[in-house]
């Protein structure tokens, strides 16, 4: 069958897919050992797709002996790089041969628009995945320089057994960027899905075993944090962790880790980047577009989401205006039809807390611009306005706080020095975007500004081939980029002296 391009169509498709809620060890989808199971409800009518197999301790048990057994078996870390790299290739292309099941399930899942699960994370996990694939034949280790008689080399190994921890918001996506690393390096890996959007994690198993990766090299366990995310993170078989989520948790991860064995953990964290825009920016009607984009695409769900909206004081009325205008073409609507930019909000609880910012905003005294109602409430499915504050400074929790949904602060400023002092004055530091014609001013600010990735003129560019993390408690390490594949390695060096 051809992509849908209706609404109906998509929801012929939805009416006749099966959904799996198993957990993946060894090879083999199976229930969790205790047998509990949680419903997997999707956000956009709250009906129940499926339940899911909510695994525990015993389980977490499991696929970690099962995951140590296939790395020391040595069938995937032996392997040629070429070799992995050919299966993680077929891997990606059979995600992309099932680019309509895979978007579905995402959609009804955790309620984004079709036409962002089908147009971008779909492609984008695939393409990290092939990418990641591609350029494992061709990283060379080392030679030191030595004297005549030695030879010293540095090499890097697989560190072993990998647990990764990943969120909702773009599930496939953030745990595309875990695994494809993860796998091409040689390791074992677990990967956990967000207990609010295990589906696609589940469905990828099947599709990583079809592209001819060994049993017990990649394993799916579905679950909360608290139970089977601690116990594989509390692990004292697991070499490494990685994470994407909030800062909270990522907090807490460390601490487990401490208490365990020390395992290395790599962390991708909060955010609430500021998007700076000068007088002087060179489309200011660009800069708007994008200032509404950078908080409404996927319902403001983005861990880079321009939630801080700095603009110097001499056009704050007018631009206002322009982001006002921008944002209407961000109004909720059906995440089936391919019209629709902006979908549900995941689950009733991540609903109640952006409603619940939305009203602190009011209390705090800032101005609601537009937005800030629910709407589409009839369809049962939980569905917010993009919504807009101005008066807002950067001590008020709307602003310091990281939401998670499409709240956007507006804050003046009137010189550079400032607007960076209030970019800055933020425990995140993930990303940042500044706007101006000026070529000095650009860089000068790009390269005050505390934060992972910067943008010039634009909001939230950048592809595969450049690292993406944050400073500060945006977490540590990078994803994506050859950067990526420090964390799924460890160095080894190898002394020689020659008789
Ligand atoms: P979350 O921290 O609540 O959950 C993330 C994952 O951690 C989930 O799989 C969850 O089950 C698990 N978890 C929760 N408690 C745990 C525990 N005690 N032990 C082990 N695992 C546990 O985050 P979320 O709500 O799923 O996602 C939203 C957050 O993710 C936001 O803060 C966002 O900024 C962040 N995020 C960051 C990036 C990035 O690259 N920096 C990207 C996307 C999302």
């Amino acid at each position: 069958m051809s992509t849908p391009q209706t609404r109906e169509q998509w929801q012929q498709l939805a009416d006749n897919l099966t959904f799996n809620g198993q957990a993946f060890i060894n090879g083999q989808y199976q229930n969790a050992t205790e047998g509990d199971t949680f419903a997997c409800i999707s956000p956009i009518n709250g009906q129940v797709l499926t339940e899911v197999a909510s695994c525990g301790p015993a389980d977490a048990n499991q696929a970690v002996a099962c995951a140590r057994a296939a790395f020391e078996s040595g069938a995937w870390r032996h392997a040629a790089p070429t070799e992995r790299k050919q299966t993680l290739i077929r891997f990606a292309d059979l995600m992309l041969a099932h680019q309509d099941e895979l978007a579905l399930l995402e959609t009804l899942d955790m309620g984004k628009p079709i036409r962002d699960s089908l147009g971008i994370d779909v492609p984008a996990a695939a393409r990290a995945i092939r990418w990641t694939a591609e350029a494992i034949d061709k990283v060379f280790g080392e030679v030191a320089p030595t004297p005549h008689n030695q030879i010293g080399l540095v090499t890097r190994e697989p560190v072993g057994v990998v647990a990764a921890i990943v969120p909702w918001n773009f599930p496939m996506l953030m745990a595309a960027w875990k695994i494809a690393p993860a796998l091409a390096s040689g390791n074992s890996v677990i990967l956990k899905p967000s207990e609010k959007s295990p589906l696609t994690a589940i469905r990828l198993a099947a599709l990583a075993q079809e592209a001819g990766i060994p049993a017990g090299v990649f394993n799916v366990l579905p679950g909360y944090g608290h139970t089977v995310g601690k116990a594989l993170a509390l692990h004292m078989d697991v070499d490494c962790l990685v994470f994407t989520g909030s800062t909270a948790v990522a907090r807490q991860l460390m601490i487990y880790a401490g208490e365990s064995n020390m395992k290395r953990v790599w962390l991708e964290a909060g955010g609430k980047s500021p998007n700076i825009v000068f007088a002087d920016a060179p489309d200011l009607q660009k800069a708007a577009t994008e200032a509404a984009a950078a908080v409404a695409f996927n319902q403001g769900e983005v861990c880079t989401a321009g939630t801080r909206l700095l603009v110097e004081e001499s056009i704050r009325i007018r631009f206002i205006a322009l982001v006002a205008d921008a944002l209407k073409q961000w109004q909720p609507g059906h995440p089936l039809d391919p019209a629709t930019s902006c979908g549900a909000v995941v689950d009733q609880a991540q609903f109640d807390r952006i409603m619940s910012y939305i009203d602190i905003g009011r209390q705090e005294g800032a101005t609601l611009v537009s937005g800030g109602q629910r709407v589409m409430q009839a369809s049962g499915g939980l569905f917010v306005q993009p919504t807009l504050f101005d008066g807002v400074n950067n001590q008020m929790r709307i602003a310091s706080e990281e939401i998670f949904g499409p709240v956007l602060s507006v804050i003046g400023f009137t010189t550079a020095d400032e607007a960076i002092r209030i970019a800055n004055d933020s425990i995140y530091g993930l990303a940042a975007a500044v706007w101006t014609s000026e070529l000095s001013k650009a860089h000068k600010t790009a390269r005050a500004l505390r934060a992972g990735s910067v943008w010039i003129n634009h909001y939230d560019g950048g592809d595969m081939t450049a690292p993406f993390g944050g400073f500060k408690q945006s977490g540590n390490g990078r994803d994506k980029s050859l950067h990526a594949f420090d964390k799924y390695t460890e160095l080894k060096a190898t002394w020689l002296v020659l008789d």
